[in-house]
């Protein structure tokens, strides 16, 4: 029963985090939502106790599913960073807003990429192709892209709000639709194109601008036992992202780009990481 008591303090956590914003905002969505979310993340690491392969892609395909149909879609709440913009903007703190600080902003302090290996959407689609470990762990140069498509999409949320544009919810609604299969589609071809299922978290994701030196400070984070390591290199030869796994500094090679998906431990022959 050990093993499961994880579990349950991740559920209670959410569930302490969803009774208390339904009560001070009078809202029973956070209830569902965060007691949904809690559900989900405890059931993966009850999977991940119980030693189920896929327990990472369970969690990410039931958070992810949740947030681009039911939130995105369904509820017509933009949740990419462009909804984040819209909504820091009209100083609301709800929605895109709360999702960006609890797992893009703050919440990597505690644990680092999570989002990007258990919970994001995009990667939900990226993850089925085939390319799982990348062809190359050489980066290209074109990191940049990253900041310019962050800064485009400030700028075209700050454009619309200092053109007084009206029917503001719509357009942020189809600038979801639009934003999503824009990222699907330069997500697929970038994979194929560098045979990476990752390359687009590598190089296009605004998101990252966030995530990565917020992730730097990871209170979670995979180590290397090097009384145990014997240097085979199979840990860093499997990793998506391209981290230079033995090395322990936080400053090691694409240390910010750890998802924590774990594949790095499962490949290990003496269970040092
Ligand atoms: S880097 Fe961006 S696209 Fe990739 S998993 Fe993270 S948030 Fe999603
Ligand atoms: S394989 Fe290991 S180091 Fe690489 S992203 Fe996954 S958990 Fe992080
Ligand atoms: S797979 Fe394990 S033993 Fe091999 S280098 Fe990585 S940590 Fe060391």
């Amino acid at each position: 029963m050990k093993k499961y008591i994880p579990a349950a303090v991740i559920f209670a956590a959410f569930e302490t985090a969803a009774i208390s914003l339904w009560l001070t905002k009078d809202n029973a969505f956070y209830l569902f939502n965060f007691s949904y979310i809690g559900c989900v993340i405890a059931l993966g690491i009850v999977l991940y106790a119980r030693a189920y392969r896929h327990a990472r892609r369970v969690v990410q395909l039931l958070v992810g599913l949740y947030m681009l149909v039911y939130l995105g879609l369904i509820c017509n709440e933009n949740m990419q960073i462009e909804g984040f913009w819209y909504y820091l903007f009209t100083g609301v703190f709800e929605a895109a807003t709360i999702h960006y600080a609890v797992a893009k902003i703050f919440g990597p302090l505690i644990f680092g990429r999570g989002w990007c290996g258990y919970a994001c959407w995009t990667a939900m689609v990226l993850d089925f192709l085939p390319y799982k470990v990348p062809a190359s762990h050489e980066r290209r140069k074109i990191g940049w892209i990253r900041y310019l498509a962050f800064a485009a999409s400030l700028a075209f949320v700050a454009a619309l709000f200092l053109a007084h544009v009206g029917n503001l919810e719509r357009i942020m609604f189809w600038a979801f639709v639009w934003g999503n299969a824009l990222y699907y589609a330069l997500g697929v071809a970038l994979a194929f194109a560098f045979r990476d299922n990752r390359a687009f978290c590598k190089y296009i994701c605004p998101v990252t601008v966030f995530l990565k030196p917020m992730s730097y400070f990871s209170l979670f984070r995979v180590t290397c036992d090097k009384g145990k390591c014997v240097s085979c290199g199979r840990c860093a030869r499997v990793c998506p992202m391209d981290v230079d796994v033995p090395d322990n500094s936080r400053s090691r090679k694409n240390a910010t780009e750890c998802i924590l998906c774990m594949e790095c431990a499962r490949a290990c022959p003496r269970g040092a990481l």
